[in-house]
């Protein structure tokens, strides 16, 4: 067996989705001028297998170790770390999946543990919507930010939220639940239990469920918010104004959210970047009406620049990048 090459450093990626689980490996040359440049080799993905838990782990290990034969018999490496980024609730102190929505058998998995083990890396598993605001913030549209808030925007809202240079997780690990705040009082049911929520009007589900009850009186109507973008694409009038009307409850939450943090960016995932200015122009108009210009003059609102990317980027960032941010205490399962 060759020597492994002192000056690479190899990570394993992990996007555990609720639908879908990607593994990707990463290298990390330590003597390139560029001190940022980390390089995607090769990843797998797989609709998450049913039966539970034990048939994923199995697989994301039997394929993780594979993705990293294939890299060894170019270049004899070491893999330095693994990162998990998952939809919650989960803890990543110890590195447990505590649930996962919609999916069954999923409670209490320790992930970190079982991943570093059989892996024979330290491994972390921090919460998708903080591991995507860390992956934007380094890699993408954050750049140069101090202060960021990132939204998801896809079927649920969350946020991944970086308070001057720092992840901030609550003191529960259950900080940047954003779509949770109730924007119209007494409003429409949200999944929460709770009436109103942001999650309810502005997330893909929400606007589903808007379109829903419009469809009743007018069939012709889109029935998603994909379809909505679609369409507005090409100058529908009803989807411009769906959109008009989306933005305004979107710029509810993020008033919140800008007068109580004081960001210099805001990243907004999926819709947001589908939409693209047919979202973001209306919104920024509304946050113009609703906010201080002092809050807003060193604020860029903009969509995530990551696309395709952005799952794999995130796993790389818990793995590569998280342990090395000012005040992360995450113990590092397999280097207890
Ligand atoms: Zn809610």
């Amino acid at each position: 067996m060759r020597a492994s090459d002192p000056r690479t450093r190899r990570y394993i990626g992990v996007d555990l989705g609720g639908t879908k689980i990607a593994v990707s490996i990463w290298e990390e040359v330590l003597d390139h001028p560029d001190k940022a440049s980390v390089e995607k080799l090769d990843s797998v993905r797989w609709p998450t297998l049913g039966d539970g838990p034990a048939p994923n782990l199995e697989k994301i290990v039997k394929e993780a170790r594979g993705l990293l034969e294939r890299a060894d018999r170019r270049v004899p490496g070491d893999l330095a770390a693994v990162g998990i980024s998952g939809g919650g609730p989960l803890d990543p102190v110890t590195g447990t999946i505590l649930s996962i929505p919609n999916l069954t058998g999923w409670v209490d998995v320790p992930m970190g543990s079982y991943l570093a083990e059989h892996l024979g890396a330290p491994a972390r598993l921090e919460n998708d919507a903080n591991a995507c605001a860390v992956a934007e913030w380094l890699y993408g549209a954050g750049r140069g930010s101090s202060t960021l808030v990132f939204l998801t925007c896809s079927t649920g809202i969350g946020a991944g939220l970086i308070l001057d240079g720092r992840l901030h997780r609550g003191s529960a690990s259950l900080a940047g639940e954003a779509g949770h705040q109730v924007i119209v009082p007494d409003g429409l049911a949200c999944g929460c239990g709770n009436r109103g929520c942001l999650e309810a009007y502005a997330s893909g589900a929400g606007m589903a469920r808007r379109l829903e009850v419009l469809r009743k009186r007018d069939t012709s109507l889109p029935s998603t918010a994909r379809e909505v973008v679609e369409r507005a694409r090409v100058g529908d009038s009803f989807s411009l104004e769906f959109l008009r009307e989306t933005a305004e409850y979107l710029a509810r939450g993020l008033v919140n959210l800008i007068f109580v943090l004081n960001p210099d960016r805001i990243v907004l995932g999926t819709i947001a970047v589908g939409a693209g200015e047919l979202l973001l122009r209306p919104l920024r108009e509304s946050l113009g009406r609703l906010v201080w210009p002092s809050l807003l003059e060193g604020l860029r609102v903009v969509p995530a620049s990551l696309g395709e990317e952005l799952g794999d980027r995130a796993a790389l960032a818990v793995a590569r990048d998280l342990p090395a941010l000012p005040g992360d205490t995450c113990t590092e399962s397999g280097q207890r």
